[in-house]
C-alpha cells in the first residue's frame, strides 16, 4: 500500500478537496432546509390547533348561547305562568350571561371566512327573540294581576327562539366545515412534522455515519503514519548500524593496511594476516593462499574454521584466479565447483566464495571465505563491495611487500649466483660477531668461521671457453656453496670468482671439515663447456676463525685472504687455516691485491 501524502487523510485519494467542500455546503444546505422545513411545519401546526382550539371554543359558545336563549325564554315562560319572580331572575341571569358569550363568539369568529354574515344572521336573531321576550314580559309585569294574562306560549317568542336555532345551526354547520377542514390542515402539518421529524434523523444519522467513518480514516491514517514512520526509524536504525559497521571494518582495514606496511617479510604478513583478516571478513571458515611466482603454484598460508582446504593448488584449479574476478561456488555443487575444493571438502560448498589477490597486474593470492548468505540483496551487494575493496587492499599490501622484498633482495644478492653481495656479508660477519661476543660463545670453542672460497685458474676457464661458460660455472660452485651452508650460514660472493662463507656456532676444526667438504664437492662437479667437459675445476679455501683469527669484520678477512695466499701458494685446491697475523703482513684492500 503506497504511503499516504503528509498532512492528508488516505480517504481523501477518493475525495478531492473540492468534492468535500461541495458536500460540505451540501450538507449545510439540507440541514438548513430540514431547520426551515421543521420550523414552518410547527408554525403550520400551531396555527391549526390554535384555529382548531378556537372553532371548538365558538362551537361551545354557540352552544351555550342556544342554552342561554332557551333559559331566557323558560324564565319568560315560568314567569308569565306563576308569576314568580325566580323565573324572572332566570330570565335576567340568562340575558346577562349572553353578553359576554356574543362578545366572545364576535371575537372568536373574527376573521373567519364566511362567519361574518351567518354570525350576523345570529345577532340579529338573538336581539329578535330578546326583543320579543322582553316585550312578552313588559306586558306582564305592565298589566298588573286583573289586566289580561299573556299565554306562555307566545308564539313571537317562540317564532324567535327558533329564528335562533335556526341561525345557530347555520353557524354551526359552518363551523363544523371549517372544523373539518381545519382538521384536515391539521393533520397535514403533523404529518410534515413527522416528515421533517425523520429527514432530520435521516439526516443526522448520515451525518453521523459521515463522521463515524471520517474518524475511522483519521484513526487508519494515523495508524499508518505511525506505522510508516517505524519502518522509517528502522531503516534509519539499520542505515546507521550499516554505516558503523563499515567505519568499522574501514578502520579495521586501515589498521591492517599500517600493519602489513610495517612488515618486513612475508612471514610478519602472514602473521598479522591470519591474525586480523578472519575477523575482518567475517567468515566462519577461510583459507589463505599465497601465490609463488617461481612455481607458478598457490600455496596454504592459513586456514581457520573447517578442515579440509587442499595445501596448494595450481591456478587453473581455481574459477576466480581463472577469470580474475570473485567466483561463488554453486549451491548445488557439480561441475561448477572449483577443482581445488572438490578434492579436500565434502559438502556444503555453496557457502565458500573465492577471491583472487592481484596488484600491479600479477596474481598475489587467494581468499576462499566461507560466508552466509544475505536474504536482503542490497546487504549482499553492499558486503560483496566491502569484501572486493578489503581484498584489493590485502592485495595491494602484498604485492608492496613483495616488491620491497624483491628490492631488498636486488640491493643484498649478486644477480649471477643469487647469493648474498659483499654489502649484506658484511653487516652478517658484524651481526654474527657482536651477538658471539653478547653470549660469550667462545667459552665452548665455538665461534664465527669465515672462509674465503678462490676458484682456480678462473681466468684460463673464460679464454678456453667464453665468458658464458665461465659464468655458468661461477653459478654452479654458488649453488654447491648455497647447498652446504645451514639456516643461519650465510654464502656471498665476494668479487669475481671469490666466494665467502661464513658459518655461526662453529668451532675451528668443524668449519675445516665443512671446508674440505666443500672443496672435495667442487671438485667432484661435473661441468661442461662449449668444448666438451671441462675437467676438474678446484678451489682454494683460506679459512679464519672468531675470535681466534681476529674480533672484526676486517681482521677476520685479512686471516682468510691470507690463508687463502698460502694456498694459492702451496699448490692450489686445498684448505688452509689462517695463522697468526704476521706483524709485516700488508692489509690488502681486496682480492684484486693477489692477482
Ligand atoms: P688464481 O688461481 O690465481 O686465482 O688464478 P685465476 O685465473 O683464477 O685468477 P685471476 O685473478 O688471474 O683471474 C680471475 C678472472 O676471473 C679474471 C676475470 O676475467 C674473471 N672474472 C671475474 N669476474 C667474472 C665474472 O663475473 N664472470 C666471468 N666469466 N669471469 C669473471
Ligand atoms: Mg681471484
Ligand atoms: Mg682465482
Amino acid at each position: 500500500m503506497p504511503a499516504a501524502e503528509p498532512g492528508s487523510l488516505p480517504g481523501d485519494r477518493a475525495t478531492s478537496p473540492v468534492g468535500w467542500g461541495v458536500l460540505t455546503v451540501l450538507v449545510a444546505a439540507l440541514i438548513l432546509a430540514a431547520a426551515a422545513l421543521t420550523s414552518h411545519g410547527l408554525a403550520r401546526l400551531v396555527d391549526a390547533n390554535q384555529a382548531l382550539s378556537r372553532a371548538r371554543e365558538s362551537a361551545v359558545e354557540l352552544s351555550a348561547l342556544t342554552r342561554r336563549m332557551l333559559d331566557a325564554e323558560l324564565g319568560r315562560r315560568g314567569f308569565l305562568l306563576t308569576g314568580q319572580p325566580l323565573h324572572l331572575q332566570r330570565y335576567e341571569h340568562a340575558v346577562r350571561e349572553l353578553a359576554p358569550l356574543r362578545a366572545a363568539l364576535a371575537l372568536g369568529l373574527q376573521g373567519v371566512p364566511g362567519a361574518a354574515p351567518l354570525l350576523g344572521e345570529v345577532e340579529r336573531a338573538v336581539d329578535a327573540a330578546l326583543r320579543s321576550i322582553e316585550g312578552s314580559l313588559r306586558l306582564r309585569t305592565g298589566g298588573g294581576a286583573a289586566g289580561p294574562q299573556p299565554q306562555p306560549a307566545d308564539g313571537t317568542a317562540e317564532a324567535g327562539i327558533d329564528a335562533v336555532r335556526v341561525a345557530v345551526a347555520a353557524l354551526e354547520a359552518a363551523e363544523l366545515r371549517r372544523l373539518q377542514g381545519l382538521r384536515a390542515d391539521h393533520a397535514a402539518a403533523v404529518r410534515i412534522n413527522y416528515l421533517t421529524f425523520g429527514l432530520s434523523v435521516g439526516l443526522n444519522l448520515l451525518l453521523l455515519a459521515v463522521l463515524v467513518w471520517r474518524l475511522q480514516v483519521a484513526a487508519r491514517y494515523a495508524r499508518e503514519a505511525r506505522l510508516a514512520l517505524a519502518q522509517r526509524n528502522d531503516r534509519l536504525a539499520d542505515a546507521l548500524a550499516a554505516m558503523a559497521a563499515r567505519n568499522d571494518q574501514a578502520g579495521a582495514l586501515s589498521e591492517l593496511g599500517r600493519q602489513l606496511q610495517s612488515c618486513n617479510d612475508g612471514p610478519q604478513a602472514i602473521e598479522v594476516l591470519w591474525q586480523r583478516l578472519p575477523g575482518l571478513m567475517q567468515a566462519a571458515s577461510g583459507a589463505m593462499y599465497l601465490h609463488l611466482p617461481t612455481h607458478n603454484q598457490l600455496r596454504l598460508a592459513f586456514d581457520w574454521g573447517r578442515a579440509g582446504f587442499a595445501p596448494a593448488l595450481e591456478p587453473q584449479d581455481c574459477w576466480a584466479l581463472r577469470r580474475s574476478q570473485p567466483f561463488r561456488q554453486p549451491i548445488d555443487g557439480g561441475s561448477g565447483v572449483c577443482a581445488h575444493l572438490k578434492a579436500g571438502q565434502a559438502d556444503g560448498l555453496g557457502g565458500l566464495h573465492c577471491l583472487p589477490l592481484s596488484a600491479h597486474g600479477e596474481p598475489m593470492g587467494l581468499l576462499v571465505l566461507d560466508l552466509p548468505t544475505l536474504v536482503d540483496a542490497e546487504a549482499e551487494a553492499e558486503a560483496e563491495r566491502a569484501r572486493v575493496q578489503a581484498t584489493e587492499q590485502v592485495a595491494l599490501a602484498l604485492g608492496n611487500l613483495r616488491l620491497r622484498e624483491s628490492l631488498r633482495q636486488q640491493s643484498i644478492r649478486d644477480p649471477l649466483t643469487n647469493l648474498y653481495n659483499r654489502r649484506f656479508l658484511e653487516e652478517s660477519v658484524q651481526r654474527e660477531l657482536a651477538r658471539g661476543r653478547r653470549q660469550a660463545a667462545a667459552a665452548c670453542g665455538t665461534g664465527v668461521a669465515l672462509l674465503m672460497v678462490d676458484v682456480d685458474h678462473f681466468k684460463r676457464i673464460n679464454d678456453q671457453h667464453g665468458h658464458d661458460v665461465g659464468d655458468e660455472v661461477l653459478r654452479q660452485i654458488a649453488a654447491v656453496l648455497q647447498q652446504c651452508t645451514r639456516g643461519s650460514d650465510v654464502a656471498a660472493r665476494f668479487g669475481g670468482e671469490e666466494f665467502m662463507l661464513v658459518l655461526v656456532d662453529i668451532t675451528p676444526e668443524q668449519a675445516l671439515a665443512r671446508a674440505e667438504q666443500l672443496r672435495l664437492r667442487i671438485q667432484t662437479l661435473p661441468l661442461h663447456g662449449g668444448n666438451g667437459a671441462l675437467g676438474g675445476v678446484t678451489v682454494s679455501i683460506g679459512a679464519a676463525h672468531a675470535p681466534a683469527d681476529g674480533d672484526s669484520f676486517e681482521a677476520l678477512l685479512r686471516a682468510a685472504d691470507r690463508a687463502l695466499y698460502e694456498a694459492k701458494h702451496g699448490g692450489r685446491n686445498r684448505v688452509v687455516r689462517a695463522s697468526a697475523p704476521a706483524v709485516a703482513a700488508t692489509p690488502r684492500a681486496g682480492p684484486a691485491l693477489r692477482r
